[in-house]
């Protein structure tokens, strides 16, 4: 007998036919003989329309009441999930994050998980029940307040669930049938992955792709939880997420996994930086302090008739406004001549662990990016992926033309997407 995890993203219970469809699959997983803990997110859109509503009352709404806001989506569906799997004659009992013991720190918003004591749930396995977990939540011990993992965090639940009774595997079901070489939404010729590492799927979802929370990732390959992708949709076999060394026929692995494509960073420029020894320092220190998660990089060379140089970063759109204000508010002490900031801008990122030892692969992707006649804008690189940022409205064209030019299209047919909006 198997000890099972599951998680049922957003788009699999966007409404109460979906829930019953997924109800069947949790019997069937748990008539087969297995012990099954399923974990749930808000039914579809819930999440956004939740944090649309606070944002018609108040702009900035207090970080605690958005959190028990939040939390109140997967309420939803975990108790009419547990009452749709009832309804087939297995007995399922649902719990809030806080219930099936999932302690957390005290950051709303993006709260780290810290403990697991997952009494309740062992003892609902016990009696031969379903335990219904929602996902996304925890609470925090200091004050016992419910928190938020961040957005995509049900995935983290289910696979520090996994983590937490050793289970034999933490199944995501979601609206693709797993892991493909990009988006399928974008790119219709993208091929599923059989077999992807922690590693690469670590950076295929730090650069934006949302099929996995990078922090379910991190916490994956933490505790070796294997994580196996798939569609809710289908029957078919998904994406295995595994250990480097663990990948069958690693010796062929392919030199690129994937592109993935982020539209949810700002680009910030500083004009006319005094080029001086802790220039830099004193911005990003002054960046740091509002908070601000910074990622891209780039500083010009400074002209040589003014000592001015312009230095540019890139940071998610949530942070832009607060770290404008910090650096407005030291523009007289830092001496620079003004900032621009840029939403419009896009990241496209190629990620492959035979990028380490094969040369020109750089060359390739710009190349490719050229003849698509797309400018880059800025550029980063790691030992398995580089990226670049470019207009926002030319991402699709590029992500495509990416794609194409490392051989990744598909011969056998468009990947499908089964549901959801993409939001
Ligand atoms: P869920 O509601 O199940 O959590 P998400 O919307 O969070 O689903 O994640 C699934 C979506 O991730 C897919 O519909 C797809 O558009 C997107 N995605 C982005 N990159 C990839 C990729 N490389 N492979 C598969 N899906 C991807
Ligand atoms: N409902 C949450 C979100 O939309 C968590 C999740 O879906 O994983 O971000
Ligand atoms: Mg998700």
């Amino acid at each position: 007998m198997a000890l099972v995890v599951q998680k049922y993203g957003g788009s699999s219970v966007g409404d109460a036919r979906s829930v019953k469809r997924v109800a069947k699959r949790i019997a069937e997983a748990k008539r087969a003989g297995n012990d099954v803990v399923v974990v749930v997110s808000a039914m579809g859109d819930t999440t956004d329309e939740l944090l649309d509503l606070a944002q018609q009352i108040t702009p900035l709404p207090p970080q605690r009441e958005l959190d028990i806001l939040l939390t109140a989506g997967e309420r939803i569906s975990m108790s009419l999930l547990a009452m749709a799997i009832t309804n087939l004659g297995v007995k399922a009992k649902s719990y809030t994050g806080q219930q099936a013991g999932l302690i957390t720190d005290a950051v709303h918003g993006r709260a780290r998980i810290v403990d697991v004591v997952p009494h309740r749930i062992r003892e609902t396995l016990n009696k031969g029940q379903v335990a219904i977990v929602a996902g996304f939540q925890g609470v925090t011990q200091a004050t016992n307040d419910v928190t938020t993992l961040g957005r995509g965090g049900s995935d983290t639940t289910a696979v520090a669930l996994a983590a937490g009774l050793g289970a034999d595997v933490c199944e995501i079901y979601t609206d693709v049938d797993g892991v493909f070489t990009a988006d399928p939404r974008i790119v219709p010729a993208a091929r599923k992955i059989e077999q992807v590492s922690y590693e690469e799927m670590l950076e295929l979802a730090a650069c934006g792709a949302k099929v996995l929370a990078l922090r379910s990732v991190e916490y994956a390959r933490r505790y070796g939880v294997p994580v196996h992708v798939r569609s809710s949709f289908s029957a078919h076999d998904g994406t295995r997420v595994v250990a480097a060394e663990k990948k069958e026929n690693a010796m062929e692995a392919p030199i690129i996994s994937g592109v993935a494509h982020d539209r949810s960073e700002s680009k910030i420029t500083v004009i006319g930086v005094p080029d001086v020894p802790g220039m830099a320092a004193r911005i990003f220190e002054v960046v740091a302090g509002a908070g601000a998660n910074i990622d891209m990089i780039v500083q010009n060379v400074s002209a040589a008739a003014t000592g001015l140089t312009d230095i540019s970063f890139t940071l998610p759109d949530g942070d832009g406004p607060a770290t404008m204000a910090a650096l407005t508010a030291v523009q007289g002490e830092l001496g620079f001549d003004s900032l621009q900031f840029d939403d419009q801008i896009g990241k496209l990122s190629l990620v492959g662990a035979g990028m380490k030892s094969h040369p020109g692969v750089s060359a390739r992707l710009f190349g490719a990016l050229r003849d698509a006649g797309i400018n880059i804008e800025m550029i980063s690189t790691s030992e398995i992926r580089i990226s670049v940022v470019t207009r926002a409205d030319s991402l699709d064209d590029a992500v495509r033309a990416v794609h194409t030019a490392f051989e990744l299209d598909g011969v056998d047919g468009e990947a499908v997407v089964y549901a959801g909006t993409g939001r």
